[in-house]
């Protein structure tokens, strides 16, 4: 077990698991809640009532939900749990990032980030039990996928994030780029991210979300579709698909031409800049005929480049090139009329590349 000995701010929280589990209260529709209710002889409005607790306020029971008839919420605490996701490590950075490692009813862990800016609170969710992708430099993927996670459960990771902030603060931004592949799990993702832009819960802003791909053509155009304004960032890596097959190996079966059309959809659906995530990795991907092939990629696209020095993942043995490499590369894309920013670095003295904490945690029995 990891005792998190090397993470001062690492708190380990354990509760014994209960022997049967009760139905999570928002694996129910609103009006599947209502049915409930009703069949308790309850008002049927109490469901928006109910929902307005768990989706917007920050409280951790349903006792706190002092509006509602006593018995009601003893009857509520007897028939579903509050929420399905149990912390079971709680990290705080130096700059006061934030990642919960969350257990599943079914054991599994997952993980979720809070990143602190001065105008911005951006929150990380995952959307898979580990990962299919195979990235070569990713700590997600390094033991495969093992489920989808559910609408609900994706859910519950921006409200647990949401009940770590005091009332002053606010989310102002999510990225879908923690554990998995997004456009892997459509579905529930979107089920989730359409209750989160809802004035039912909490009416995050479509244009200040972002889904992270490793680049499915026809899902991307899908998504493209869905009539809400949410950005998309795919996640390049190389600019040949050689390399690219090297180091994200589902690139064999699609190839970059097939990306870079159903990107050009994306735009032309939805008039949105596409943002192309580049992990720079020494000796590998960060020459300077790299950043030149990428360059001749994106001309003439809206497009945006994120330059992501790579973040350590002790077992793979690639490293982040040397600033000044870095500062080249993003310089001949800069030469080259290409808007692009190097991402900074949120979290450094925990563990904070994608799937970090639950690789280690998993690898030591937890
Ligand atoms: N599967 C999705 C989203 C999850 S990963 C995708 O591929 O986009 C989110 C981003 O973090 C991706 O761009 C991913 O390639 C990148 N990433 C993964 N491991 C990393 C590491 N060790 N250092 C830096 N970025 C990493």
């Amino acid at each position: 077990m990891n005792t998190g000995s090397s993470h001062p701010a690492l708190r380990t929280i354990s509760h014994p698991q209960p022997t049967e589990l009760l139905p999570a209260i928002l694996s129910l529709t609103a009006q599947q809640l209502t049915d409930w209710l009703r069949e308790q002889g309850q008002p049927g409005w109490r469901s928006g009532q109910i929902r307005r607790w768990l989706l917007q306020r920050r409280i951790s029971s349903f006792a706190e939900m002092t509006d509602l008839p006593a018995a009601l919420r003893q009857t509520l605490e007897q028939s579903f749990r509050f929420c399905s996701l149990e912390p079971v490590g709680h990290q705080i950075a130096t700059d006061r990032t934030e990642k919960l490692l969350l257990r599943l009813h079914d054991g599994e862990l997952v993980e979720c980030v809070l990143m602190r800016e001065p105008d911005r609170r951006t929150i990380c969710i995952s959307t898979q039990v580990g990962c299919a992708m195979g990235c070569v430099f990713c700590a997600s993927g390094l033991l495969g996928v093992k489920r989808n996670l559910s609408g609900e459960e994706i859910v519950e990771q921006v409200l647990m994030l949401h009940r770590l902030m005091p009332e002053t603060e606010q989310i102002t931004n999510l990225v879908v780029m923690g554990i998995g592949e997004p456009l892997a799990n459509y579905s529930p993702m979107m089920t989730a991210l359409n209750l989160l832009t809802s004035d039912e819960s909490l009416g995050l802003g479509a244009r200040r979300i972002t889904v992270s791909t490793v680049g499915l053509p026809e899902k991307i155009r899908e998504f493209a579709r869905n009539g809400q304004q949410f950005n998309l960032a795919i996640s390049l890596h190389a600019p040949n698909d050689q390399l690219r097959t090297e180091i994200v190996p589902v690139n064999r079966n699609i190839g970059i031409q097939e990306i870079l059309a159903a990107a050009d959809d994306f735009h032309a659906v939805t008039g949105r800049r596409v943002s192309w995530e580049y992990v720079l990795l020494a000796g590998i991907n960060d020459a300077d005929h790299h950043a030149q092939q990428l360059a001749d990629l994106l001309r003439g696209r809206v497009a945006h480049v994120n330059v992501i020095p790579m973040n350590g993942v002790s077992e793979l043995g690639m490293t982040a090139p040397e600033e000044p490499q870095t500062q080249q590369f993003v310089g001949i894309l800069e030469r080259e009329h290409i808007p692009v920013t190097v991402r900074k670095r949120k979290g450094a003295d925990i563990d904070a590349a994608c799937g970090q904490l639950r690789l280690n945690r998993t690898r030591q029995g937890d």
